[in-house]
């Protein structure tokens, strides 16, 4: 039996495997590989790969730097917020640091891999809750295969089925559909570019360089979305300067985005959630990762403190990144107001001249 079987290899999965790895029989599992992706341009889960002050000041604080070999050129200082509406824009100093998130996973998994076992290739089914274990059902091989574990952690993303068995009802936290490309990029962009546009979504999109290639991506509601929303949306960037090469992939997923009347949750029935299955993202800019390795910090804490108790612990242990949420919700009201936002652009405030 193991002790705990963590059901995602994303960053809030392989960050509380990282932190239990001396204490506990650890397993991961993942539907995807894992232990061996090329880059995040072919694999891997899909991600901008901007790692924000948030993230950053989070990785510092659990003691941990992020590799030279993770990084991808170039560096971001600033980024350009274009209205792809009226044409309004502004550049604005920012503080990212932009990684391959394919090798950020792979990192993060190193740190661990010689002490937790994981299975790889392996899909999640169902579980059943037997007095103080769980039997959880996976798909590994072809074959079904059931093992047991004395606790079970929901890591697996915005689309988290741990939590849709779970508890239904906690699992509420909307979903948008996002859909980022992959491109080549002759030209060397300095900065990464967002977009917004109301026509398609009452999000945004973005653009970031990635070494000889760029991304471009956006996320908009399941009831604004249609089959052509991302072409219509790359062709508007293309229309604003933006000049992306050959079109190497496109890919899609969901990603999850907080209201007030939609908040995340530590918990799905008698197991706990964590990073974006429990939905804890920013609902303004979508950074996640800060929010993945904060809370899977506080779980690996609650379960250090009682292994008896540690789902109250955990929950208990949620209230400030609640509030932190709430604030990002609050504040996406108001940025997301397309006047308020033009305004605030035309002014030029705290913007960047940039000199010819
Ligand atoms: C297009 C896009 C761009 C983004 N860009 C940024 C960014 O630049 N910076 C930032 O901070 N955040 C970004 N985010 C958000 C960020 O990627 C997520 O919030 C973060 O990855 C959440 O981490 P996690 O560990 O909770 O889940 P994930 O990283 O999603 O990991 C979940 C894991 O669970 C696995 N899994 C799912 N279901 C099953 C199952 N049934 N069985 C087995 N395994 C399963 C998946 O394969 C995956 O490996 C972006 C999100 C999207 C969609």
């Amino acid at each position: 039996m193991f002790d705990i079987c963590i059901v995602g290899c994303g960053i809030a999965g392989l960050n509380l495997a990282r932190l239990l790895q001396d204490k506990m029989k650890v397993l991961l599992i993942d539907k995807r590989t894992v232990s061996v992706q090329k880059n995040m341009i072919e694999q891997g889960k899909l991600c901008g790969g901007l790692l924000a002050p948030d993230a950053q000041k989070e990785f510092a604080a659990q003691g941990l730097s992020i590799p030279v070999h993770v990084l991808v050129d170039p560096q971001i200082f600033a980024v350009d917020a274009i209205d792809l509406m009226t044409g309004v824009h502004a550049i604005y100093q920012r503080f990212y640091i932009n990684v391959d998130r394919a090798k950020l996973d792979q990192w993060l998994y190193s740190l661990s891999s010689h002490r937790v076992e994981l299975w790889e290739n392996t899909l999640f089914q169902s579980y059943v809750k037997q007095k103080d274990h769980y039997k959880v059902t996976v798909r590994r091989n072809d074959k079904e295969e059931e093992f047991l574990c004395k606790i079970l952690v929901g890591a697996d993303g915005a689309m988290s089925r741990t939590a849709r068995l779970s508890n239904s009802e906690k699992d509420r936290v909307p979903k948008y559909i996002s859909v980022q490309g992959a491109f080549e990029s002759d030209h060397r962009h300095f900065m990464y570019y967002s977009f917004f546009d109301r026509r398609l979504t009452d999000f945004y999109g973005w653009m970031i360089p990635k070494g000889d290639k760029m991304v471009i991506g956006f996320a908009a509601s399941k009831e604004r979305y249609q089959n052509d929303s991302f072409d219509t949306f790359v062709n508007r960037v293309t229309e604003s300067g933006i000049k992306p090469g050959r079109k190497l992939n496109e890919r899609s997923t969901l990603i999850a985005r907080p209201g007030i009347g939609a908040l995340p949750c530590g918990t799905a029935g008698d197991i706990p959630l964590i990073g974006e299955a429990g939905g804890f993202i920013s609902t303004s800019s979508a950074e996640g990762i800060s929010y993945a390795m904060k809370t899977s910090y506080n779980l690996h804490q609650a379960i250090m403190t009682d292994r008896e108790h540690y789902l109250k612990l955990y929950e208990k242990s949620l209230g400030g990144l609640k509030r932190n949420i709430i604030g990002k919700v609050l504040k996406s009201k108001v940025y997301y107001t397309p006047w308020i936002r033009n305004v605030a652009m035309k002014s030029n405030v705290m913007a960047i001249k940039i000199k010819a």
